[in-house]
């Protein structure tokens, strides 16, 4: 069971069917893909790079990127995909703690990964020894794995610490392609997926379900996120399929309003990867119509915790559509979700506790890191680290990060609910809830918030706001305005560097 053999089968089969593009601009057909990588495969098989060693992909969203993917994987090889946006000393340490033998980088990266001094061979897309790669020797065959050995290598965002390598089997790749055809998308061979966000994120293996079906592929020519582009290449394409992180919606819909667009061509937008706020989700559903799904899923599972689906997103007539809208839908076939007291013994419907999660999709552990594994996966169960509750008909309402929680007076908060609140108000365009050492109640609640461009609110406003909608006890005792919110490299709020802040204003 070799991921890549999914490119060697569609590649033998409808070898001719457009494959990668660039934009609007065709790269490659799949038979072209097939043996590109099989070429790379062959280059690394050379260079003694063989089954389980760690290669390194630390490049933008360019069609070589899903070449160089497959080229490990058809060599046996296991890929470890690291975010285009670190600093070159974050990627560094990544490779050094992946003890990845060769990193394959975009231009510009791989300077930065020699300035800072990573410990392997680099390989630069532009360079000569990736040109000649094109010239290499294809591998005879692929390398055949176990259901069970390593693919991927998946450090995670490190919002709550130093980033982990979480172990990604081949069973957990297949196993997480068959839920998402299962309940979130059924991929139809005329469909294109659009990397819009990050390869390297854990939707970026959402090319595997395209690779599988021989649908099309497309990377931004831009490289990054850009709405325009997006909407253009939606509508060339058509039949799109894209992942969209909470703040990518949100900057989609703002953008198509401003221009009347309707997101021509776009037939699935799945989001997630982070909390999306029920006002912003209303405003795209509203806006785009029928092409949301959600999904659930954390580094440890990626992408495969639960689902809500396209019907539950869009079926306004539902008397129960804004509970489910606000939740993170029902479990996904390839696992069983459970909501465990501080042992982990199931609670009460409705009631909340600690997220649990077991089933193929769930990771065998940390790389390197038995003590994080130990406190990680506990009898069988993946400890998710996320608060939340589940009602009678299994739908998941993730109320916050147990480490985000507020404990005020001995009374649980959920940041989550504040920031809803606040984000009712038009004026707000972000915000961020998170609690403050105090003597006597041990936290309190603190809101941090950005106004939208041209508004101004006081403090009396947003309280008096919080007053009319949410219990006494949880509204904010404090507000800091700021230009922008801290956010990690995957656009989520970073609550530890507002924290952080907050220790620093008590200090001064
Ligand atoms: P680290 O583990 O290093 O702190 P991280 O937790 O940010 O990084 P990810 O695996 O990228 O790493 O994030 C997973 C987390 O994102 C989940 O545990 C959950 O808290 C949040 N999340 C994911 N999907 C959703 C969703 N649909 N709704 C709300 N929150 C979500």
């Amino acid at each position: 069971m070799n991921i890549g053999l999914y490119l060697q089968r569609i590649a033998q089969v409808h070898g001719d069917r457009p494959a990668l593009f660039s934009g609007r601009e065709a790269v490659a057909d799949y038979a072209g893909f097939y043996a590109r990588a099989m070429q790379l495969a062959g280059w690394l098989t050379a260079r003694g790079i063989g089954p389980g060693d760690r290669v390194a992909i630390f490049m933008k969203n360019v069609p070589d990127y899903l070449i160089v993917q497959y080229g490990i994987w058809l060599a046996g090889a296991v890929a470890v995909p690291i975010n285009a946006k670190l600093h070159g000393r974050e990627a560094a340490w990544i490779i050094e703690n992946a003890e990845a033998g060769v990193s394959f980088a975009s231009p510009g990266l791989s300077a930065a990964l020699v300035e800072a001094g990573a410990g392997s061979e680099i390989v630069c897309l532009s360079s000569e020894p990736f040109a000649e790669i094109a010239a290499a020797v294809p591998l005879a065959a692929p390398v055949s794995r176990g259901a069970d050995d390593l693919a991927w290598l998946f450090y995670t965002s490190g919002t709550t610490g130093r980033p982990k390598g979480v172990m990604i089997t081949h069973r957990m790749l297949t196993n997480m392609a068959l839920s998402y055809f299962v309940d979130v998308d059924q991929v139809h061979p005329e469909d294109t997926a659009l990397y819009a966000a990050p390869l390297s994120h854990g939707a970026g293996i959402y090319n595997i379900m395209h690779v599988m079906v021989g649908a099309k592929h497309a990377c931004p020519a831009s490289g990054g996120f850009d709405e325009a582009e997006i909407f253009d290449l939606a509508a060339h394409h058509d039949r799109v399929h894209m992942f969209a992180a909470p703040t990518m919606v949100k900057r989609m819909t703002d953008a198509a309003k401003r221009v009347g667009a309707r997101g021509e061509g776009l037939r699935t937008i799945v989001y997630g990867g982070g909390p999306m706020y029920l006002a912003d989700i209303v405003e795209a559903v509203d806006w785009f119509g029928e092409v949301f799904v959600q999904i659930y899923g954390q580094g440890e599972c990626p992408m495969a915790i639960s689902a809500l689906s396209r019907g539950d997103v869009s079926d306004r007539a539902h008397p129960r559509w804004r509970e489910r809208l606000g939740s993170v839908g029902r479990a996904q076939s390839v696992v069983e979700v459970r909501i465990g007291d501080a042992d982990g013994n199931p609670v009460a419907p409705d009631a909340p506790g600690e997220i649990m999660v077991r089933g193929d999709v769930v990771m065998p552990g940390y790389w390197q890191n038995p003590e994080a594994t130990a406190k990680t996966l506990v009898n069988g169960w993946l400890r998710t680290g996320d608060v939340g509750s589940m009602d009678a008909d299994g739908y998941v309402t993730m109320r916050d990060r147990s480490k985000d929680m507020i404990i005020s007076g001995g009374t649980n908060i959920y940041p989550r609910e504040v920031e809803e609140v606040l984000l009712e108000m038009p004026e707000l365009s972000e915000v961020s809830v998170v609690g403050r050492p105090h003597p006597e109640w041990g936290e309190d609640v603190v809101a941090f918030v950005v106004m939208e461009p041209g508004h101004a609110l006081d403090e009396a406003a947003l309280d008096a706001h919080c007053l009319a909608n949410i219990a006494r006890f949880k509204r904010p005792k404090a507000y800091f305005v700021l230009g922008e919110l801290p956010k990690n490299n995957y656009g989520k709020v970073l609550k530890t560097k507002l924290r952080e802040m907050l220790e620093d204003v008590a200090n001064d």
